[in-house]
This record gives C-alpha cells, sequence and structure tokens, in this order.
C-alpha cells in the first residue's frame, strides 16, 4: 500500500514514531494508502531542518527565489492530469474541477507570489526639516508555520507556503491529514525544481499531535492557518502567551442575495455553482440564499429544476457535477442538520438522502439539497454545514435582507445580484464580510486581500498582503545634516 511520507530536509522519511493513519477514498469508501503519523518529534526535526535552511535562503537572491517558485510553477502545470487524478481520488471532488481550479490555482499561486516578490519593495520617508530619511525594511520572519483544510488541498497549501517562501522564509507546513496526497507529491515537484533543501518541511499527521507541535514550537515564528473557527481559537490560544504572528482563515456561512431587478439567468446558473461547486464544501460557497419577494416563487421553481439535473456520481466520470463528500464523519455531520432542519419545521424542497453510486456502493454521496427556512435564526441558517446544502427565505425589503445576511457570527464573504448601482454601493459598504461579489462568484484576482471578519478570521491573505504578513516591517530612521 502506498505510503505517504513527511519531507524534511528535501528527503522523505517515515514518521519517527513508525505510526501511521489510514487514509480513504471518499468516493469508494476504502483505504488505500498510509499516512505519516507524525508528532513532535517529526515537527522538532522539520524545524531543525527550517532553520539550518533560513541564513542561505534568506539572503538569496530575489531573482533566484522568483525563478524557483515559477520553475514550481511550471512543474505543477506539466503534471496537472496526475496531481488532478490524485486530488479527485483523495478528496472526492469531480477531476473536471481539480482539472480546472485546484490544480492551476496551485500552479497560479506559486507564479503570482514568484512574480509578486520582485515587485514588493521598502517604502521610504524623508522628513523635511527634521532632516531625517525613513524607510522600512521588509525582513522575512524565520522558520514560519503553514497549516491547510481539506476542502481545496493543493490550492489551500500552496497559498500559504509560495509567499511564506517567497519572502524569504523557511517552512514547516501541515497539510489535512484526511487529503495529504497532492501535498507528498509537492515535495518531489519542490526536489526537481532545485528548491534547496530544508526551505520547504511537509509533516503529515492529525491536528492534536502535528498541527499542535507546529503552533506550540516556540521557535517557529509565525502560523498561517485555515480551517475550522473551533480550530482556529484554539490555535489563538496556544499561540497568544508566546505572541506568535498568526493568521487565521476560518469558517463561513455566507449570504446569497438576489434582488428582483438582477440578470435572472446569470444569477441562476451562478448560484447552483455558488451552492454546489465541490459539494458545498468551499469555505465561501452561498450557503444562505436570500430572494426578492416578487421572485422568490419563481426562483424556487427554476432552482429546484436546475438541481434536479445536476449529476450526482463518480468523481472521474466527465459528467460529474457532484461527487463524494470528503470522509464517512464528515456526510455524517451533514446529514445531521438535515434531521436538525426537519426538526426546526423547514421543509427540505429538494434532495436531502444519501446517494448509492452503482459499483461504488461504499462512498460518501449525498443529494444536493435545498431547505426552505421560516426564521433566519434557525440553526441550519446560522451554523456552518459545509456540504452540498443550502436554505432559501424570501425578503421583501433592502433593509431586511441586509439585517437577516449580517445576523450570523460569520463574515467570509457574500454575493449580491442587482443591477442597481446605488444598491450595489450601499450594501458592499454595509455587509459584514471581507469579500463581496457583485452579480459573480469565486471570480478572484490573486492581487485582492483575502480573509474573513468577525468569526470568520483574523488577518488577510493575497497580493502584498500575504508578503507584508510573512514579513517584518522595520523602520529605520538615518539623520543627516
Ligand atoms: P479543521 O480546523 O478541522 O482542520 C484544518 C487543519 O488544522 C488540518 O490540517 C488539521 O489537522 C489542523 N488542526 C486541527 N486541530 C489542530 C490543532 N489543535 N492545532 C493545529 N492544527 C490543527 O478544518 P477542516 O475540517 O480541515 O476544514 C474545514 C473548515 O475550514 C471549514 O470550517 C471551512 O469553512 C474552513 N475553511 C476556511 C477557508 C477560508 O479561507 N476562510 C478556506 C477553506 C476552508
Amino acid at each position: 500500500m502506498q505510503k505517504i511520507l513527511n519531507y524534511i530536509n528535501g528527503a522523505y522519511c517515515e514518521p519517527h514514531s513508525g505510526k501511521w493513519l489510514d487514509n480513504y477514498n471518499p468516493s469508494n469508501g476504502e483505504v488505500y494508502s498510509q499516512i505519516a503519523n507524525s508528532d513532535a518529534t517529526d515537527i522538532a526535526n522539520a524545524y531543525e531542518a527550517a532553520k539550518e535552511a533560513f541564513p542561505i535562503w534568506s539572503n538569496t537572491t530575489i531573482e533566484e527565489r522568483s525563478r524557483i517558485l515559477l520553475k514550481i510553477a511550471d512543474l505543477i502545470e506539466e503534471k496537472m492530469v496526475d496531481l488532478a487524478k490524485a486530488e479527485a481520488k483523495d478528496n472526492g471532488k469531480p477531476l473536471n474541477l481539480a482539472l480546472t481550479v485546484d490544480i492551476p490555482r496551485a500552479s497560479s499561486n506559486f507564479r503570482f507570489f514568484g512574480n509578486a516578490i520582485t515587485q514588493f519593495s521598502s517604502e521610504a520617508h524623508e522628513s523635511i526639516g527634521l532632516q531625517t530619511m525613513n524607510f522600512t525594511l521588509r525582513q522575512p520572519l524565520g522558520v514560519v508555520g503553514c497549516i491547510s483544510p481539506w476542502n481545496l488541498p493543493l490550492y489551500l497549501f500552496t497559498w500559504k507556503i509560495a509567499p511564506a517562501i517567497a519572502a524569504g522564509n523557511t517552512v514547516v507546513a501541515k497539510p489535512s491529514e484526511v487529503t495529504p496526497l497532492t501535498a507528498f507529491l509537492l515535495g518531489e515537484i519542490c526536489t526537481e525544481a532545485g528548491l534547496p533543501k530544508g526551505v520547504l518541511n511537509i509533516v503529515h499527521g492529525t491536528g492534536p499531535s502535528a498541527g499542535q507541535a507546529i503552533v506550540e514550537h516556540p521557535n517557529i515564528k509565525a502560523i498561517s492557518f485555515t480551517g475550522g473557527t473551533k480550530t482556529g481559537e484554539h490555535i489563538a490560544r496556544t499561540a497568544a502567551p508566546m505572541f506568535k504572528k498568526l493568521s487565521l482563515e476560518l469558517g463561513g456561512k455566507n449570504p446569497n442575495l438576489i434582488f428582483a431587478d438582477c440578470d435572472y439567468e446569470t444569477m441562476l446558473n451562478v448560484t447552483v455553482k455558488s451552492s454546489f461547486a465541490n459539494q458545498g464544501q468551499i469555505c465561501l460557497c452561498g450557503s444562505r440564499i436570500f430572494v426578492e419577494k416578487p421572485i422568490y416563487e419563481k426562483f424556487k421553481k427554476d432552482f429546484i429544476a436546475k438541481i434536479a439535473a445536476l449529476k450526482v456520481g463518480d468523481p472521474f466520470d466527465a459528467d460529474t457535477n457532484l461527487g463524494a463528500l470528503v470522509s464517512k464523519p464528515h456526510l455524517e455531520k451533514v446529514q445531521s442538520y438535515i434531521k436538525i432542519a426537519q426538526e426546526e419545521g423547514g421543509t427540505i424542497l429538494y434532495g436531502g438522502n444519501p446517494v448509492t453510486v452503482k459499483g461504488l456502493e461504499n462512498g460518501y454521496y449525498l443529494e444536493p439539497t435545498i431547505i426552505e427556512v421560516y426564521d433566519d435564526q434557525c440553526r441550519v441558517n446560522q451554523e456552518e454545514i459545509f456540504g452540498p446544502v443550502v436554505t432559501i427565505m424570501p425578503f421583501e425589503t433592502e433593509e431586511e435582507a441586509l439585517r437577516m445576511a449580517n445576523s450570523v457570527k460569520y463574515g467570509l464573504s457574500a454575493t449580491l445580484w442587482t443591477t442597481h448601482l446605488d444598491r450595489t454601493m450601499r450594501l458592499s459598504k454595509q455587509l459584514e464580510a471581507g469579500i463581496v461579489w457583485v452579480n459573480t462568484w469565486l471570480n478572484r484576482d490573486l492581487r485582492t486581500p483575502f480573509g474573513g471578519m468577525k468569526d470568520s478570521g483574523v488577518g488577510r491573505e493575497g497580493g502584498f498582503d500575504a508578503l507584508r504578513f510573512f514579513t517584518e516591517p522595520k523602520n529605520v530612521c538615518i539623520k543627516y545634516t
């Protein structure tokens, strides 16, 4: 059986404990590989390798660092099909999605930060009259930790690693123990690209063991974390006494506000995607749909018809729209919310049942599910479900729509469908979300800041914000006469 080994100091190695975790293929429920079950000793080894590599890497020219990042981007592109197949097998997502979104984006992350670092320069401020010249050095932090989730495995793993190493840091990184395969493959790509050993160290294992050890390590200077809000809170508590720099990208329960004056056909087609792409397992999915009353009944009918046409099936079939959910416990969690919805008096307008796929009877499949709710404060409308489940409710006024949109503890993204310019401006300012999409969804320019408000996180990644996070600004003030 394939072994998912750690990648430390430029070489693959077994975990110190000799212990392994089972890795499941969600499409058929079978164990197909063994994952290194690493602990604090493996993290300490990875840290030592990263520490050793730091003085040379941080003094490597920007051009050389950039060249290596661009080479990694090229190699990911070259291996696109194999990586996409690995991602689909490991995560259960449709191969088409991995081929068009996940792996291209992993390559873009390296390409973007390989270029961005060449444009990231010091600021200077001359204080006329005081005869001083100030400039701000941007120095790499040292060894940093990157911890990522399972929903967009290589996409989010590289979204952290690329800016960290571009800025001259060295890294101890841990992908999700549920989807480690493409992170494992990234090791050999980095070696082939000529990344010096120790610059990137990839350690596999569970959150409480390997993840916790990264956060607790006294000399790992910063943690860039993407995952659940509860885990983020735990990480913040652990890291606070050591004053670690933190970037926390956490959960979401994003509103999709649909006004009667929108471009209806575009809205309908994009809303199908924003609801169910990646089986609804994207932190940015618009899981709460609010529709203006005059078009509510029409929207319901048309949306159900579109959803009924979606195919749930083998991630490797070209016509599959929804693959498998990532794991059995996650499927059970999502199903428990469908039960809660019924207990709360919600109406299942479509779906709600597991799907048996021929030949893959033990896979974790669920119908796309639409729940009509009558009280925006009900649990299914407030708590993150993170599966192919959306709620839907009508609204009468813009004020009511805004109040409901903002009445959750999360504030990651919001989508707004309207052609009314004044409303666009009003709501964009008032929506409590780190990202507001107007008449589009999941459109990302990597130069823009990415992150959430409220319980959706602290800090921003993307563009120069990511490079700022991974560097320490130092003001140098020179007096002249
Ligand atoms: P999770 O919090 O369970 O795990 C995320 C990562 O943290 C994994 O690698 C895990 O092993 C690790 N981890 C767990 N406990 C830890 C600990 N005590 N110390 C250190 N690391 C620990 O989240 P998940 O189930 O993998 O991912 C789903 C969640 O991620 C959802 O809430 C989703 O909204 C969120 N998410 C957010 C964004 C964003 O950009 N805001 C993007 C994707 C996913």
